[in-house]
């Protein structure tokens, strides 16, 4: 019966919270990485169900949010040409470049498809041979593997009038990246679900050897999290630091061995730009030489305007949780959703974004 089921999670959720609250001798700074956790934690209000001593930051889990201007400024320098077809998902036409974004390309006569899956790329590159159509390649270990799928059937099918342009980027670099920022200041991880699935629990372990820092891989639900967060404030509490996986019934130890394969077939590790944040070493996927026909930056350069960016956005501090989406002064003004001047406030996953959604009952005081 839905109500008892409610009932129960209502009632395991209190347990949770309470062990929490008995666990916490001091302020504990807990990162949750990935994006939908950001958006999981507001939906069901769980900063309000924690302790004070329990503080939730959001790290740089939104693909779209790490993405850097000089991406989107290629983009946007491909989608001018007159034989190109651009294939995105859809909240990259919002984020703003240097000086335009795809959606304004797109209103002034651009040939900018949003796409569902990168393969459909694939359907109008065959039904376009005179046009050269680039798929915008983003995302995390979770997504990347359905990007190097595309470029092997690309191959397959013979198809020579589709690239990719590859901005993905690699969880466990940038781990390692914000370990090593002395200014950021974490106690514990909550480590994305969906990435774990494919990447397994290995390539988090440096944080117990290197860092001596906890880290729970963590499922979605309300219940999922408040589970990670209990789990985390025991290690801390016990002076314990270990990987460990509350998301067992998706994440296998060893990750998903065919989604790593196709990944390590098409793409290499290389230095990647993270926006606002720079340059991480190894952070990022570019297509090996093996398939580098289909790498639009090698096939058919570009001139690219010089890159900037509005000097009052804070989403670099924003996404290494050095800073909160209110102390931005774009935030709710010149930057909200419907006009946003920072990648942070585009996607529904992005921290300033969710903040503004619902967070409003606090940064009003
Ligand atoms: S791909 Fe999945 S795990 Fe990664 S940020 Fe998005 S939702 Fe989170
Ligand atoms: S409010 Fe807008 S400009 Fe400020 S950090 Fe967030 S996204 Fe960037």
């Amino acid at each position: 019966m839905p109500n008892n089921q409610g009932d129960e999670i209502r009632q395991a959720a209190a347990v949770l919270v309470k062990e929490i609250d008995r666990l916490v001798k001091q302020p504990v700074r807990i990162m949750e990485v990935c994006g939908t956790h950001t958006v999981a934690i507001f939906r069901a209000g769980i900063r309000q169900l924690l302790p004070s001593q329990v503080e939730l930051v959001s790290g740089p889990g939104c693909p779209v949010c790490v993405t850097p201007n000089d991406y989107l400024d290629t983009a946007i320098a491909y989608s001018r040409c007159d034989d190109v077809i651009i294939t995105t998902f859809g909240d990259m036409l919002r984020v703003p470049g240097s000086s335009s974004s795809l959606r304004a390309e797109k209103a002034v006569g651009a040939d900018v498809r949003i796409v569902y899956s990168p393969l459909e790329s694939l359907d109008i590159a065959a039904s376009n041979p005179g046009k050269k159509i680039i798929f915008l390649a983003i995302g995390f270990e979770a997504t990347a593997p359905t990007a190097a799928a595309t470029v092997l059937t690309a191959e397959k099918l013979g198809l020579d009038n589709f690239y990719v342009l590859s901005a993905h980027k690699l969880v466990p670099p940038a781990l390692r990246a914000l370990m090593a920022d002395r200014k950021v200041k974490v106690d514990g991880f909550l480590l994305p679900g969906h990435v774990s699935a494919i990447i397994g629990e290995q390539p988090y372990h440096f944080l117990e050897r290197e860092y001596h820092v906890p880290a729970i891989i963590a499922g979605f639900e309300p219940l999922d999290i408040l589970q990670s967060v209990y789990m985390l404030v025991k290690q801390i509490h016990t002076g314990t630091a270990v990987v460990e996986n509350q998301y067992s019934r998706v994440v296998k130890p060893g990750g998903n061995q065919v989604a790593r394969q196709v990944l390590a077939q098409v793409y290499e590790e290389a230095d990647a730009t993270w926006r606002g944040i720079g340059v991480m070493q190894g952070s990022g996927l570019r297509v090996n030489s093996k398939y580098r026909r289909f790498d639009v930056r090698v096939r058919l350069p570009v001139q690219v305007e010089n890159t900037c960016e509005d000097a009052a956005c804070r989403c670099g501090e924003v996404l290494r949780g050095l800073v909160k989406p209110a102390d931005c002064l774009l935030f709710g003004k010149t930057c909200v959703p419907e006009h946003p001047v920072g990648s942070c406030m585009v996607s529904v996953e992005g921290t300033c974004a969710a903040w503004y959604k619902y967070g409003a009952w606090r940064w009003q005081k």
